[in-house]
């Protein structure tokens, strides 16, 4: 296998060699063999990146709204003429199977350039507030730090709606997924976006992304990512008293209400627990049944674990596909030991694994309350099950989480409403309701500050800036 060298950052419109000197090993999810060597990036890359953002500003600031679109429409082309390879290197980073790679990877994210686009367009940028105008303005420069799990999808959701309101940006992309950065690069160039107006610095968190959330010069963070790492960039961001907007981890619950469709429910619940092999932030991982349904519920989970045929993300019989890391699948293997070991039984028998590579095998677990497979985000494709015994208790356990990031109600379409309106998070599906983009992500609790998407993820990299008219204008005038 051909070990790829990722040395160089993308700064002011051109490529330069990074200061840093260390590098990371990133392994094939596949093979586990040793697939690229990438720069853990240096400070100094960090300080040219942010005054060439500084310098890029006010040029791009003041544009007219239609030059930003047009902009933002070069790169949206320049992405999709690099789809398929996108899609290949995300199915090999990552190990998302190659044709969810495809579909939920890399068309979703590249289409919902126009949404962003659509809601700029529509927003009124000044409107009239008694004697006041109120305009929304750009924060400056912006720092978009991403994760490695939906590499595309979360570069779009920050830098697109962060460009459009007249930020400038410094994207730091996760070090574990250099193909999918460099492709994502190469279409910024293509672009022809006004040198400095995005800069990607490649790195590690720590020597990269601490720099950029704690730097004067950074006007807000955005960051997608684990809590523990949110938490940290939230508190250096505070040094210099500057906007932060969070989209953390989660432990999603679906409540299963009785008198619900219960083979589609469970169907629909391992799906969206398995979706890209366990690694998704809103992944629906706890599961709370009737206590009285039990045994069916237990038959209908082995019917749908059967059906997941786990092997290599670029082989199009795979369903699971392996997790990102070595690191992952020991952090997987050993959350789930602690559970067994805490009492947590198991739902099916797991499936033979492919000898090499970073595979996790799909699997589910009862589980009571106090389990760790009940409290702490897997992220891998580990499904738990609760029961319940009455309406009350079941909102009470969907609740019982420091997360607040998704949740599912099935049932009845009034109850389930009902439920869903009492359920402590930020986005909730009723009965198998398919995902609105437009629709504002985000969580409740320790699973962020801030919401993504749509006209609320556009409003998000915009200050507000009131200003009072003596004489007051007409209403209707600004
Ligand atoms: P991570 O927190 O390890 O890394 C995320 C990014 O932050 C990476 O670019 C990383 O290099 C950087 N980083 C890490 N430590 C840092 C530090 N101290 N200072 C500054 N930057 C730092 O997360 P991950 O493993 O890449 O992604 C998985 C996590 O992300 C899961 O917890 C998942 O739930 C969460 N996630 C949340 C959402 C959401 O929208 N809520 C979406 C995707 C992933």
């Amino acid at each position: 296998m051909t070990t790829h060298v990722y040395d160089r950052q993308y700064i002011d419109g051109a490529w330069s060699a990074s200061q840093g000197t260390d590098f990371i090993d990133v392994h094939a999810p596949n093979s586990g063999q040793l697939a690229a060597r990438v720069n853990g990036g240096h400070e100094g890359d960090v300080e040219r990146a942010v005054q060439a953002a500084r310098r890029a500003f006010d040029g791009w600031s003041e544009r007219p709204l239609a030059q930003r679109v047009q902009g933002l429409q070069r790169w949206q082309a320049a992405l999709t003429e690099r789809q398929s390879a996108l899609a290949q290197a995300i199915a090999q980073e990552v190990g998302t199977p190659l044709k969810i790679s495809q579909i939920v990877q890399v068309d979703a994210p590249i289409r919902n350039i126009t949404n962003f686009i659509d809601c700029a367009l529509a927003l009124r940028w000044s409107s009239p507030l008694a004697h006041s105008e109120l305009v929304r303005e750009p924060y400056g420069v912006v720092a978009c730090i991403t994760p490695w799990n939906f590499p595309l999808h979360q570069i779009v959701l920050k830098l697109v709606p962060a460009l459009l309101a007249g930020n400038t940006v410094v994207l730091k992309p996760s070090e574990l997924t250099p193909q999918t950065t460099q492709l994502v690069c190469e279409a910024l160039h293509d672009a022809g976006l006004p040198d400095g107006v995005v800069n990607v610095v490649n790195g590690l968190g720590t020597v990269v992304g601490a720099p950029l959330a704690a730097s004067a010069f950074v006007d807000m963070v955005s960051f997608t990512g684990s809590t523990a790492a949110g938490r940290a960039v939230t508190a250096l961001a505070a040094q210099t008293i500057k906007k932060v907007a969070t989209e953390l981890g989660g432990k999603s619950p679906t409540v299963v209400l009785p008198g619900a469709d219960l083979p589609r429910a469970i169907k629909a619940s391992v799906a969206s627990c398995m979706l890209n092999n366990g690694q998704t932030c809103s992944a629906l991982t706890r599961l709370l049944v009737p206590q009285a349904q039990r045994d069916e519920v237990q038959a209908l989970i082995q019917q749908e674990l059967a059906r997941l045929t786990v092997g290599a993300s670029m082989d199009a019989a795979s369903r699971i596909g392996p997790l990102i890391s070595r690191r992952q699948m020991q952090g997987v293997n050993a959350l789930v030991d602690e559970g067994v070991a805490q009492g947590a039984q198991a739902i099916h028998t797991p499936a033979t694994l492919p000898s090499d590579g970073f595979f996790v095998a799909p699997q589910a677990y009862w589980v009571t309350p106090a389990n760790p497979l009940f409290r702490q985000e897997v992220f891998g494709p580990v499904l738990s099950v609760s029961t319940y015994g009455d309406e009350a208790e079941a909102v009470r356990l969907a609740n019982d989480t420091v997360y607040g990031l998704a949740a599912a109600v099935w049932g009845e379409p009034a109850a389930a409403r009902e439920v869903a309106g009492r359920i402590r998070a930020g986005q909730v599906d009723i009965n198998g309701a398919r995902f609105n983009p437009l629709a504002p992500f985000g969580g409740y609790k320790q699973s962020g500050v801030g919401r993504e998407a749509g006209l609320f993820g556009l409003e998000e990299f915009m200050q507000i800036k009131s200003i009072q008219m003596n004489p007051p204008v007409a209403q209707g005038a600004a």
